[in-house]
Formats: structure tokens, sequence, C-alpha cells
């Protein structure tokens, strides 16, 4: 004779069954198991707590309908959470969850008190612990070179890279829960949050560290869907003490990718773990994002990148080249830095170009060669002259230190050097008159603009100086 409880639940699984897909019932019904009937309440054991909020949110409606079918109006239901074995070995899991839930009201006899201490029964399978060892091996998926040393601080990315070393020395402990690092591609997303991996990997060896880019996890979601281990898939990445997700624009409109990383979000955030995130847009601006969980990005802090200017893009520059040992001449790391200005990972992309032409050439790495270079490389890319070029070029030319056209003096050539250097970028850039005023000397865009007139009045009546104009122009072609 089969139990009383077991009987109840399979009649209830006979309703549930009916009632929603195949896939889903096998994924979140047959792994339940009854445990007792006593009076009208009956216990259930589910496999998680992931699973107990799941079912809540998903199911709530026909479990509530079914129970009250085969116990009666006042028919409960009560859930017994199994530990989850990565949780085993230490403190027993300590599940947060509100005591009354907002649907337990009067109205609802469905009432689901967990079990703080549930007897572990079942061990859940789980791929990603190696059989004999207790503890998870999980490979960090790490760069070695993306390391902090490697990182050039700059003012573009000060507040980034210091919330994000203050997260490597107190993982889960600051307010910066989650880490939100924002930017256009090419400016260090990738390289800072690698960063912070492996200074947590450094401080606190025994911290499982898991770097993943939101394509893989996507992915891998998708996976375990199919082959029905979804379970498993969700543990494992709520063993994790430090998650990195990289791009996570790319979960946009992805619902339930979204729901599971919403649950996988609030189990580790409210066990103090780390998260780290990065987004190719400011949490406010993303689309195609549940409210919840944007709310969720906003709970830490959103540090953004911005391109780096000039002097941080050259120290960049030379990092990399002494890292590989390599020297080349200081002009052509300049020229480089002015003429790729907004993203980082293009101006490598070039120097690799120059390096590679020299080597297979033969060539010593001129000037030259690294003009011509930048022009392939870079023409039918972003290549726009930039007001830094300009500005540089202009000073060549006239042989002033490049800090002339940025002071305060009046002193006639250099006014005049200013001024062409704002005509060249009206010309030559698509840059705002007040953008140009701001980046030469600090004024306004009348200024600018009157600038622009004295030297087409001048081209007209000045033939030297239309010579030095022409000429200018010419250098900055090149
Ligand atoms: P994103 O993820 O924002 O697209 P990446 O992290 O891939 O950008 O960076 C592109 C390239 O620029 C990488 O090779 C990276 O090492 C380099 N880079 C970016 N910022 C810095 C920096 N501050 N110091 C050194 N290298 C940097
Ligand atoms: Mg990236």
């Amino acid at each position: 004779m089969t139990k009383k409880h077991v009987d109840i639940w399979e009649k209830c699984l006979k309703v549930i069954r009916d009632n929603i897909p195949y896939q889903s019932f096998k994924t979140w019904f047959e792994p339940i198991e009854p445990v007792k009937l006593e009076g009208n309440v009956l216990t259930i054991q589910v496999p998680s707590q992931f699973f107990y909020e799941w079912l809540e949110e998903h199911y709530i409606n026909l479990l509530k309908k079914t129970i009250r079918r085969e116990l009666g109006p006042t028919g409960r239901l009560e859930y017994s959470v199994i530990m989850d074995s990565a949780y085993s070995e230490s403190k027993p899991y300590a599940v947060k969850i509100p005591t009354h839930d907002k649907r337990a009201t009067k109205n609802n006899p469905v009432n689901m008190p967990i079990d703080l201490n549930p007897t572990k029964t079942r061990d859940i399978p789980n791929p990603f612990i190696i059989p004999g060892l207790k503890k998870i091996k999980v490979e960090s998926q790490l760069v070695e070179t993306y390391s902090f040393e490697n990182f050039v601080e700059g003012d573009c990315n000060r507040l980034a890279r210091s919330a994000g070393w203050a997260i490597a020395e107190n993982p889960g402990k600051t307010a910066f829960n989650p880490l939100l690092i924002y930017s256009n591609v090419g400016l260090g997303k990738t390289h800072l949050v690698h960063a912070i991996g492996l200074r947590v990997k450094n401080n606190f060896p025994e911290k499982t560290v898991l770097y993943v880019k939101t394509n893989e996890f996507v992915n891998q979601y998708i996976e375990s869907v199919r082959n029905n281990n979804q379970n498993d898939f969700i543990h494992f990445y709520q063993m994790i003490d430090v998650l990195i997700m990289d791009d996570i624009q790319f979960v946009a409109g992805k619902e339930k990718t979204q729901d599971v990383f919403f649950h996988i979000f609030n189990h580790l955030h409210q066990n103090n773990k780390q998260l780290v995130l990065t987004s190719d847009k400011p949490p406010v601006e993303l689309k195609g994002m549940e409210p919840r969980l944007l709310s969720r990005f906003k709970w830490g802090l959103a540090a953004d990148l911005q391109v780096p200017d000039l002097e941080t893009r050259i120290a960049i520059l030379q990092n990399k080249l002494y890292k590989d040992g390599i020297e080349m001449p200081y002009e052509v790391i300049e020229y480089l830095a002015y003429s790729i200005t907004t993203n980082i990972r293009e101006m490598e992309g070039a120097l690799i170009s120059i390096l590679a032409q020299s080597t297979l050439n033969k060539k010593a790495i001129t000037l030259e060669l690294a003009k011509q270079m930048i022009d392939k490389f870079v023409k039918n890319t972003t290549r726009e002259i930039s007001i830094d070029y300009i500005q540089k070029v202009v000073c060549d030319y006239f042989n002033l230190p490049l800090e002339a056209i940025n002071s305060k003096t009046r002193k006639r050539e250099i006014v005049q050097a200013r001024q062409l250097a704002m005509f060249f970028s009206k010309k030559h850039t698509k840059s705002s008159l007040a953008t140009i005023g701001l980046h030469c000397g600090n004024k306004d865009h009348a200024t600018v603009l009157h600038a622009c007139r004295t030297v087409n009045n001048l081209l007209e009546t000045d033939k030297r100086f239309r010579v030095y104009v022409e000429e200018i122009d010419k250098k900055l072609k090149l």
C-alpha cells in the first residue's frame, strides 16, 4: 500500500502535468519528492532555494489549485529545501526567506514556510564537482596579462579602477556590489574586470572566482535546458564567490536567461558574494532588460571608463612595448597616440601591425612607416584627424611647445597658432565650436568662430599666411 502523501502528490502531479509544457514539468516537478502529510499540510522536498523561488514565482497558482482540490479549501503546502551539496561541508544552508511571503495571506491558504534545517536526503548530481574532491574546482577563466600592473591609471578610469581595487581587497563586503563598469568598446572593461578577478585570487586563494562572457552564460543556459540539467547550471553559479559577467547587455531581450540570472544574482548577493558586471551602456540606457534586474544593477556602483587622454594613451602604448620588451622611437608612439583616439584596442592593433610590417619587411620602425600603416589601418575605420593631432602639427610647424596653445598667453605668434588650430579643427573634425574651444585653451564658441573668420580673412589678404596654411594642411593629411 502506498503512503497517503505519495498518493496525494501523485494526483496533484497528474493535474499539473496536463497544465504545463512537458519540459517544464520534467524540470520543475519530477525532482520534487513528497515527504509527509500531516492533517491537511503536505510537505514536499525541493532541491534548492532557487527551486523553491522558481516554483513560487511561476507555479504558485497551479499549486494552490491542485492542493486545494486534493486537500480541501484549507489544504496547505510546505516545502523542505535540500542543502546544496556545495554547502554541505560547512554551515547549514542559510536561506534568507521572508517569513511572510506577500502571497501567503488570509485569502491564500497555500502557506510556504521553509524548513530551515532540512535533512539532506538526496544528493544533487553536480557535474562540476570532481568525484572524491569535496571542494569544487572552478577554472576562473582569467587572463594573466590583464592584471592591475598592466592597467594604466588615468583620469579616464580612476573611479572604476579604485572601486575595482577596493573590491579585490574585500570582495562582497564593500558597498560596490554589484560593481558595474560601462563604456564604449575597446576602453578596458574586460581588462579591468580580469584584473579584479586576478587580484582576488591572489589575495584570497580559497575563494572561487569565475569570469564569464555573457554570451557564454546564455549558451550554457540554453544547453542546460536542452539537457534538462538547469539545476546543475544554477547550482554551479550559486557556488561562486566572485562572479564576473562581461557584456551583460547581451542578455537583453532574453527573458528566460534574465530570470535565471536574477535568481543567481539574488542568491549571491544575499550571501555576500561579489558581483562584477560590465556593459556597453549605463544601466538606465540598457534596453530589453527586466526592470527588477535593472534595479539590482543600481544597488551597487556604476562606474564608467572614458576615452583616455593623450598622455594616458601614450603611457598605455609604452607599457605594452615595455612588457613585450620592444623598443620604438618615441615619435612613432606619439604619432600613434595622436592618430587613434577613441579605442585602445584599435590603437594596440595599429601598434601590432607596425611591428609586423617592420619585422616582415625588415624595415626600421620610422615615422614614415607608421604613417603608411596608420593610413591603411585607420582610414576605413575611425580615422578622423583629432584636435590633439592638429594642435601637435601646428605647434611643430611653428616650433612652439604644445602647451602654448592651452596657455593664457596673448603673444601674437601663439594667438595665431591657437587660431589656426581652431580653424583646422573646424575644417577637419566633426567637433562643435564649443568642444573645439574647450580643447584649445578653454575658450568659448564665439572665440572659435572669430578665429575661423580671422584665418579666412588672412587667407585672402596675406600671401605668406596662405603658404603656412597650405603647408600645415598638407602635413595634416599625410
Ligand atoms: P572593452 O572590454 O572595454 O572592449 P578591453 O578590456 O578589451 O576593452 O580593452 C581593449 C584593449 O585595450 C586591451 O588589450 C586592453 O589591455 C587595453 N587597455 C584598455 N585600457 C587599458 C589601460 N588603462 N591600460 C592598459 N591597457 C589598456
Ligand atoms: Mg570587453
